[in-house]
C-alpha cells in the first residue's frame, strides 16, 4: 500500500490545506481496518477523504488522511447475502473511492442509470452522499437517499454493514459468511451514519439503488423574478418536470430580476436529433473552458463593477437553449461550468410557509444593498434547487421539501468570504441549514447545529457509539460541535 508522510494534502479549490502524519492508498477493506488499528494504537485520528471537492474544512486531519483512489472498484453483489425478494435488478455494489462519472459509466453498461445526482459528477460517491451533495427534483431526495447498504470500518477496526430496519441484506446469511463483522438494521443508525461527513468511520463500500437507463430533455428559458414567483406558489411546476431549477441575477437591470429556468424531463432515446440538440450550447461551453477567462471576468469585475448586473444577464440569455437530450447523466452535469475556480456556499431552506422565498428576497435586498455601500459585487447568479425532503439526520434536506439556494462566486471576487458569512447568518433567522461541504460558517456554540436539526441528539448517539475512542475526530468535528470541548487549566 502506497503511503507518504508529512505531504501536504490541498482541496480542489485550494482554500484548505492539511499537512497529516501519514497519506494512505488503502487498497482493500483489509488495508483500512489495520489503518484504523495502528491509528487507535498511537491514538491517532483518521479521516477519509472522497477527491477533495468539497470548500469546507471536512476534509482536513493532522493524523492518517486516506486517499480514495485505490478503491475505486465495481464489486459483485453477493445474492447469497440478500433477503428473498429482495429486487436485485437494480441493486449495484461499489468501493468508496469510485468516481460518480466512472459510476455512471459502469451503470450504462449494465443498462442502469443512477436516480439522480448533482450538477457535477467528479465527487466519489461516498465523498458525494457524506455531505448530502443532491440534484435537483422535488419527487428526489439526495444522492444519500439511493444507498441502501454500508459498510464501514469503525471503531478498533470493527467492520459494520448497516442498512434502513427493512434493509436488504439476510442476516443469517451475513452472520454465518462474516462472524466477525456486524449487521446493524436500525432506521436510527442508517439516518445518522447516511451523512456522517467521515466523523464515524471510513466507508469502504455501500450497494446504492439504481433504475433502468433513462434519458433527459434539458429547456432553458429566460423568466423574472417576479413571474418565477407566481409559479413557485402555484406549484405546477413542481409536478410537471422532474427536475426544476432556478438562476436568478442577484441585480435588477431596468427594474428586474432577470432569471433563468432550467427543466429537464424523461425522454425517449434521441435519434436524428441535430448535434447542437444532443450537445449543451457550444458557444457557452466554449467560453466555460477558456483557461483563466475568470480572470479576465474578475478584472472586468474589480476595474467597472458596475457592469456587473448587465454581464450576468448576458450569461444567463447566453445559456438559453429550446432542447439538449442525451443519457441522464450528462445532461445532469451541467458541464464545464463546473471547472470555473470558484468558491460557493449552500443554503437549504423549508418550502413550508414560503421561508425559501422570503430568504431569498433577503439576500437580494443585502446584495443590493452591498452594491450600493459596498461596492461589493456578486459574480454569478443565484442558484435554487428543489429536493424532496429525507429521513437522513444531518442532511439539510432532513424533515420536508427543501429548496437549496447557491450562491457562487469566481475565485478572486473582492469580499466572497464577507458576503457568504453575511448571507448564511441572516439565513438561520429563516431556518436555514447550510451545505456541509459548501463554505460554511456552523459552530457548536450555542448549540447552533443542535438548534437546526431536530434528531441532533439521536446522531450524537451513534456517533459517540462509532467513535468510541474520538479516532475519527478533526478540526471541522471540532468546530461544528460534535466534539464536546472541556478545558482542565494546568
Ligand atoms: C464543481 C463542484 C460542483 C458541485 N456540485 C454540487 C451539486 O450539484 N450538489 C451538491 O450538493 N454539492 C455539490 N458540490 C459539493 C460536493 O458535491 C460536496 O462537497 C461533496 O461532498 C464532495 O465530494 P468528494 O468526493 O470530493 O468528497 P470530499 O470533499 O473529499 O469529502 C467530503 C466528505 O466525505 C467524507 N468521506 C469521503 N470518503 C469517505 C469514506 N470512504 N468514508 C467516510 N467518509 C468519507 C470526508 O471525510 C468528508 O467529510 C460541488 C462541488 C464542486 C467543487
Amino acid at each position: 500500500m502506497k503511503v507518504k508522510t508529512r505531504k501536504t494534502w490541498r482541496n480542489v479549490a485550494r482554500n484548505q490545506v492539511a499537512d497529516p502524519l501519514r497519506i494512505y492508498w488503502p487498497e482493500s477493506l483489509d488495508d483500512v481496518i489495520e489503518i484504523i488499528r495502528e491509528a487507535e494504537d498511537k491514538g491517532l485520528q483518521v479521516r477519509a477523504v472522497g477527491s477533495g471537492h468539497s470548500w469546507s474544512d471536512v476534509c482536513l486531519t493532522t493524523g492518517y488522511l486516506l486517499r480514495p483512489e485505490k478503491l475505486n472498484k465495481v464489486l459483485p453483489l453477493d445474492p447469497v447475502l440478500l433477503r428473498d425478494g429482495v429486487d436485485t435488478s437494480t441493486l449495484f455494489q461499489v468501493e468508496s473511492g469510485i468516481r460518480i462519472r466512472a459510476l455512471n459509466d459502469a451503470l450504462w453498461k449494465n443498462g442502469l442509470s443512477i436516480i439522480n445526482m448533482g450538477g457535477y459528477d467528479m465527487q466519489t460517491i461516498v465523498g458525494a452522499f457524506s455531505t448530502s451533495t443532491h440534484g435537483s427534483g422535488i419527487t428526489l431526495g439526495p444522492i444519500a437517499d439511493s444507498i441502501e447498504s454500508i459498510d464501514i470500518v469503525s471503531d478498533g477496526g470493527k467492520v459494520y454493514r448497516i442498512e434502513r430496519s427493512d434493509g436488504i441484506t439476510d442476516r443469517t446469511a451475513y452472520e454465518a459468511q462474516y462472524p466477525d463483522r456486524t449487521l446493524v438494521q436500525e432506521d436510527d443508525w442508517f439516518n445518522a451514519v447516511a451523512v456522517s461527513m467521515g466523523c464515524m468511520g471510513v466507508i469502504y463500500s455501500v450497494i446504492l439503488r439504481a433504475m433502468p437507463q433513462y434519458y433527459l430533455n434539458e429547456i432553458r428559458t429566460l423568466s423574472t423574478w417576479e413571474q418565477v414567483k407566481k409559479d413557485l406558489r402555484q406549484g405546477d411546476v413542481f409536478t410537471e418536470n422532474r427536475h426544476y431549477e432556478v438562476l436568478i441575477n442577484p441585480y435588477k437591470v431596468r427594474g428586474e430580476h432577470r432569471c433563468l429556468i432550467t427543466t429537464r424531463n424523461r425522454t425517449e432515446k434521441p435519434s436524428g436529433l441535430p448535434l447542437d440538440k444532443v450537445k449543451r450550447r457550444f458557444f457557452a461551453e466554449c467560453m466555460a473552458s477558456i483557461p483563466r477567462l475568470y480572470k479576465v471576468l474578475n478584472l472586468i469585475f474589480d476595474e467597472l463593477p458596475n457592469l456587473a448586473p448587465r454581464i450576468i444577464n448576458m450569461a444567463l440569455r447566453g445559456i438559453v437553449d429550446d432542447g439538449f437530450a442525451n443519457r441522464n447523466y450528462k445532461v445532469l452535469n451541467i458541464g464545464v461550468a463546473n471547472e470555473i475556480p470558484a468558491y460557493s456556499s449552500e443554503i437549504g431552506f423549508p418550502l413550508e410557509d414560503d421561508l425559501y422565498i422570503k430568504a431569498v428576497g433577503r439576500i437580494l435586498e443585502i446584495a443590493e444593498r452591498n452594491r450600493r455601500q459596498g461596492h461589493l459585487y456578486h459574480t454569478s447568479p443565484i442558484s435554487l434547487r428543489f429536493i424532496k425532503g429525507t429521513d437522513i439526520f444531518l442532511s439539510p434536506q432532513y424533515g420536508g421539501d427543501t429548496c437549496m439556494v447557491e450562491i457562487f462566486f469566481v475565485r478572486g471576487t473582492q469580499g466572497v468570504f464577507e458576503m457568504m458569512y453575511e448571507y448564511e447568518v441572516e439565513s438561520y433567522a429563516y431556518s436555514g441549514r447550510p451545505h456541509w461541504g459548501q463554505v460554511n460558517y456552523l459552530t457548536g456554540s450555542h448549540d447552533l447545529v443542535r438548534s437546526m436539526y431536530p434528531k441532533y441528539d439521536a446522531w450524537i448517539e451513534i456517533y459517540q457509539k462509532l467513535n468510541k475512542n474520538g479516532t475519527f475526530d478533526s478540526p471541522f468535528s471540532k468546530r461544528v460541535g460534535f466534539v464536546e470541548h472541556t478545558f482542565t487549566p494546568a
